[in-house]
């Protein structure tokens, strides 16, 4: 993390130094940038609560199954169970919160395959915690974890399904960030000026049903959603020499560059957390797989997945049993909540930094085909509490941003001496108070697309 900021501070093209003899490079001796430090007051470890995060886990596992085609009324067994287990633990929450958190059961039916191509009851549950900002108030950040499990059999509610880790243990992560952050809301602490959502969603193990119906609920009451985490999987560390780094995967999208939103926000994330607790994936989901993230991520929205470093399979999608020696079973003792709260905090702190920030620009665009300087422009609506606006570029092969510029005034700037073949380009909004919005990667300006073919 410290070897990161270092090198952010230390201003650009580290990389390219290494290089000194390529042309097209800017020329030496730039002044040093001035940064605007990220704000204070980040969520400390210390401050997670791991017994609240184990005592909700309990509650949910004690359900018996909370596959998403069990019960829905039964207050001892079922999904439905599941469901009043963490509206009441919002719901005490947001007691604590001064009025601010509110908490939503939303009731909707949905089919797949998985519910025998029937329309099954669903239901999700959310806080949601208002932004401050009238212009932001409808923008929405999200953080998911699906309160369903599932046995072997993914079509039988009569089979056990403690579904500890998948996903009791991100349905945990994003309950404990409902609290870290209403907290620091009711305390004056923090000044969230976009609004912050903490889904429990149903309906995944039977098609992703839960969060495709919460990014239609969004749409319909005039959400634009800044960002999407899904916690998926988060409960475990199990290789030796933990603590080990949480995954972020992030899909290419299909814009030119693969700098797709999803890649940006994943980028954020890392930034904000550090490399020590963020291990990137450029990949959409694990290798086959899918989950809560894939139907925003689709839709164009920044969206990604957390999941823990290293699957045990045995552990996963399996009904409680021992075979030929092996015990199967997504079992609360598995758990390590010294990695839980590692996410959990890590979560809350991405949450908190991008609520804070600047509305990203709306359009950024490169300019500079055949001419010796690249011109990086883009548009943004008035905002007083923008401190400026950060130009990035990478190498090609670089994964990471480094900031090449920061400009406080006007909404273009012109990178004198800087090819447009040999980098790529991106810009982000910094408030005042030092967060960031996600970056939004340059495009080639439309008209001019292909009009300097030779
Ligand atoms: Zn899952």
């Amino acid at each position: 993390m410290a070897a990161f900021s270092t090198c952010l501070l230390a201003g650009p093209a580290s990389a390219q130094r290494l290089i000194p003899n390529d042309p097209g490079e800017p020329p030496n001796g730039r002044t040093k940038l001035k940064l605007v430090p990220r704000p204070g007051g980040a969520i400390s470890r210390q401050s997670v609560d791991e017994k609240a995060m184990r005592a909700l886990i309990h509650q949910l596992v004690a359900c018996g199954t909370r596959i998403s085609i069990s019960s829905w009324t039964d207050p001892k067994r079922g999904v439905g169970c599941g469901r009043d287990q963490v509206a009441a633990r919002l719901n005490e929450i947001a007691k604590d919160s001064g009025g601010r958190l509110q908490v939503v059961v939303d009731k909707f039916e949905a089919s797949s395959k998985r519910t025998g191509g029937n329309p099954a009851p669903m239901e999700n549950v959310y806080a949601i915690l208002p932004g401050s900002d009238p212009k932001f108030a409808k923008t929405v950040f999200v953080v998911s974890g699906h309160m369903d499990s599932r046995p072997s059999d993914d079509m039988d509610p009569k089979l056990d399904a403690p579904g500890a880790d998948d996903d009791a243990s991100g349905t945990a992560v994003s309950v404990e960030c409902a609290r870290l952050l209403s907290k620091l809301a009711e305390s004056g602490h923090a000044n969230f000026r976009s609004t912050i959502l903490f889904a429990a969603v149903s309906g995944e193990e039977q098609g992703l049903l839960g969060s495709t119906h919460l990014l239609e609920w969004l749409k319909q009451r005039g959400y634009t959603v800044g960002g999407m985490l899904d916690d998926d999987i988060v409960g475990a560390d199990r290789a030796p020499g933990g603590p080990h780094r949480v995954r972020v995967f992030s899909g290419n999208g299909t814009i030119d560059d693969c700098d797709s939103s999803s890649r940006e926000l994943a980028r954020a994330i890392e930034e904000i957390d550090g490399r020590g607790a963020i291990r990137m994936i450029f990949r959409v989901d694990r290798f086959g797989r899918g989950g809560d993230h894939y139907p925003f991520y689709r839709a164009g929205i920044p969206a990604v997945r957390f999941t823990e470093p290293l699957e045990e399979y045995s552990q996963q999608h399996q009904t409680p049993r021992t075979e030929n020696g092996v015990e199967y079973g997504d079992l609360e003792k598995y758990l390590d909540f010294r990695f839980m709260g590692n996410v959990a905090r890590d979560n809350a702190e991405v949450l908190r930094q991008l609520a804070m920030a600047p509305a990203p620009p709306s359009q950024a665009t490169l300019e500079g085909a055949v001419t010796p300087n690249a011109k990086v422009s883009w548009s943004a609506e008035e905002d007083p509490e923008r401190a400026g606006f950060e130009i990035l570029w990478r190498e090609t092969t670089e994964a990471r941003w480094e900031v090449f510029e920061f400009v406080t005034t006007g909404t273009e700037a012109v990178l004198k001496g800087v090819s447009t073949d040999n980098h790529f380009f991106a810009v982000r909004a910094v408030g005042e108070n030092g967060a960031r919005s996600i970056a939004v990667p340059t495009e080639m300006d439309s008209n001019r697309r292909g009009s300097n073919s030779r």
